[in-house]
């Protein structure tokens, strides 16, 4: 299994999940078109897509769930509450398929579990996926305020992580948003600090750890350098020799075997 991210950011996420026969995508929050080209641009056929899971209703990972779903003729997995969820308008979906977080299910060759984590929406999801017969474990874990005991228990033994690293805390306190979105970004239903992601990487730390992929980090109030010094420092400290890679609101990243 390999993982690629399309996009990263407060302006748009999408990750794209090969297995060995077929591809996923997590989260279409760019438009279809963008999409579509950032497939292109990473040598994926749009045919070999064959769902897109969506993880909370904030438009920067739902804007373009609706068209890519009516485009690729592809299911929306999606949970219940989030389905329901007002703030956006998917258009007529065909095909929809709700699951429960805490209910792990299979698609094509991928085991999903999805959990629930703490986030200003009716109910974010991050998922854990593998594949039947390899050991190889993804973990996306972005969007939450703080990692929950859950969240603990899930990162025992993945093989890759995904995990937030949004903002630069000092950054966030004197940048240029107002006193409410600042309170709202690092409250317990808010986004991961460098900080956070930092802590939560040296708690669980393990052997198989192969990748850590920083994501949706803020381009206000955060720098890849920083967030990037940040999390070597703490890997130097615990010699671990896992690969680190930052994701990118407008470049796909390398492929990352999982
Ligand atoms: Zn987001
Ligand atoms: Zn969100």
């Amino acid at each position: 299994m390999k993982v690629c991210i399309l996009a990263s950011g407060s302006k748009g996420n999408s990750i794209l999940v090969a297995g060995s026969k077929t591809n996923i995508l997590i989260d279409a929050g760019l438009s279809c078109k963008q999409i579509l080209d950032k497939l292109n641009q990473v040598g994926v056929n749009e045919s070999s897509i064959k769902a897109l899971f969506i993880t909370h209703e904030h438009y920067d990972h739902i804007k373009g769930a609706g068209p890519v779903v009516r485009k690729l003729e592809i299911p929306l997995f999606i949970n219940q509450l989030t389905f329901q969820a007002k703030n956006y308008n998917l258009g007529r979906i065909e095909d929809v398929r709700l699951f429960v977080n805490g209910k792990p299910f299979t698609f094509n060759e991928f085991l999903i579990e999805p959990f629930s984590v703490p986030h200003d929406c009716v109910d974010n999801t991050c998922f854990k996926i593998s594949e039947r017969d390899s050991i190889g474990k993804l973990i996306i874990l972005t969007d939450l305020g703080y990692p929950t005991k859950l969240v603990k228990e899930k990162l025992k033994n993945p093989s890759s992580i995904i995990l937030e690293s949004n903002h630069d805390f000092n950054k966030l306190i004197n940048g240029p948003y107002e006193w409410w979105l600042k309170q709202r970004i690092k409250s317990k239903n808010g986004h991961l600090s460098n900080l956070q992601a930092c802590e939560l990487i040296n708690e669980i730390i393990h052997p198989g750890l192969k990748n850590i992929i920083l994501a949706h980090l803020s381009e206000e109030n955060n720098e890849p350098e920083i967030a990037e010094a940040e999390m070597v420092k703490i890997l130097k400290e615990r010699e671990s020799d896992c690969n680190l890679y930052i994701a990118n609101q407008n470049h796909p990243t390398n492929w990352i075997e999982v």
